[in-house]
């Protein structure tokens, strides 16, 4: 891994929390009236949202990401009337360990997409902001040049909660982002443990940044998340490395072909960038264009969007059930009692949980 430089600051460190982003348009704010203060109508988040308004579409997502109920009721609402306007376009999700270039790499690769005329959105995943309030993606200075590109907009991962409390709000703003006009929406998540997967979960095509001359090991990356990629790109190909990335490029397009086929009828592709310089990023471009085409093609595209969604609704279910199990008063204390008699080895784990679940969901479970 490079040593950090001034401009793009190193993500290694766990950075000190974030606040939500102002991603305010200041033009589109002034020209809709009525709404200021106060949260507003779901319909006029609607209007706004879908005729590209930034500050309609930031206080929607806010909404989304709010843990109040009268929020989540509007929020709903919002999502609801977004949803026709919503899934036109290629969601891509990027990993990579902490270091490997993401950050970089998703403003070279932003800025050609804008270049070609695209408009972009880049959301993210990060686990590090449930845990300590802190966050591995979330700096505000990352991607300095695509965050004042009129066609891009960069919302940091929301914060607090289950990862599956914050993937859903991650899914949710892509279907607000999709509504606003959005044709490219990028997902981002740090390639260190579960957050692959709930990216994995919402995107069409999956890209594993990776480095030249580090183990799988040294760089945490773990075979099913390489089992995941569409499309593996070994970054920092540049200067001194470029050779030894070309090597890794053959050595891991080896690798990939011991796993078994991917039911989206794609070969994962092994293919070398560098974000700094920008070589490569294009060839990765046409490459999930490629990906793209042969999964509309033999019909993989859409199929997978149904099983998302449907995994998503589950997956919401399962967040609110714990969230109401574990938040009900009567359960923790119970829930205490039952740890306790555990404890003094006086009841079985499961007779314990058949106790707890009778008495949330009454006798007639
Ligand atoms: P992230 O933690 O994965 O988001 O990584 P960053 O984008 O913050 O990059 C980490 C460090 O690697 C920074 O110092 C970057 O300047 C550097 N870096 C990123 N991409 C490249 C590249 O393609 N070539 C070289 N030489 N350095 C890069």
């Amino acid at each position: 891994m490079s040593v950090p430089n001034k401009k793009h600051k190193s993500a290694l460190k766990v950075m000190g929390g974030i606040d939500q982003p102002s991603s305010v348009n200041e033009e589109a704010a002034g020209k809709i009236k009525g709404i200021g203060k106060k949260t507003g109508l779901p319909g006029e988040y609607v209007n706004g949202i879908i005729s590209g308004n930034r500050m309609l579409l930031s206080k929607a997502i806010t909404l989304v990401e709010s843990s109040l109920e009268k929020h989540k009721v509007i929020a709903r609402e919002v999502i609801e009337g977004c949803l026709p306007y919503s899934g036109k376009s290629v969601r891509i999700g990027i990993t990579g360990v902490p270091g490997v270039g993401k950050s970089t790499f998703i403003e070279s690769f932003g800025k050609h997409l804008t270049g070609l005329g695209h408009k972009v959105a880049v959301l993210a995943i990060d686990p590090s902001s449930s845990r300590s309030k802190g966050s591995i993606l979330g700096d505000k200075t990352r991607m300095e040049d695509l965050s004042t590109d009129k066609n891009a907009f960069i919302r940091p991962s929301p914060s607090g909660g289950s990862l599956g409390g914050v993937a859903r709000k991650t899914r949710e703003t892509v279907i607000l982002c999709e509504a606003a006009g959005f044709d490219t929406i990028i997902i981002e998540t740090v390639g260190v443990g579960q957050s692959e997967t709930a990216v994995h979960s919402m995107t069409d095509v999956f890209l594993l940044l990776m480095l030249a001359g580090a183990g799988d090991e040294l760089q945490g990356i773990k075979r099913g998340i390489m089992e995941m990629a569409d499309i593996i790109a070994i970054n920092k190909a540049d200067g001194a490395n470029k050779e030894k990335a070309e090597r890794a490029r053959v050595e891991y397009e080896n690798a990939i072909r011991l796993f078994p086929p991917s039911p989206s009828g794609w070969d994962p592709r092994v293919l070398t960038c560098s974000a700094i310089t920008k070589s490569g990023v294009e060839e990765i471009y046409n490459c999930i264009m490629q990906y793209k085409n042969l999964t509309r093609e033999n019909n993989f595209f859409l199929s997978n969007r149904t099983i998302q969604s449907k995994y998503w609704m589950r997956e919401t279910i399962n967040e609110y059930l714990n969230l109401s199990f574990y938040g009900n008063p009567e359960i923790c204390s119970f829930l205490k009692e039952m740890e306790e008699k555990i404890t003094g080895n006086k009841i079985s784990p499961f007779t314990a949980a058949n106790l707890l679940l009778e008495r949330y969901f009454g006798k007639g479970m």
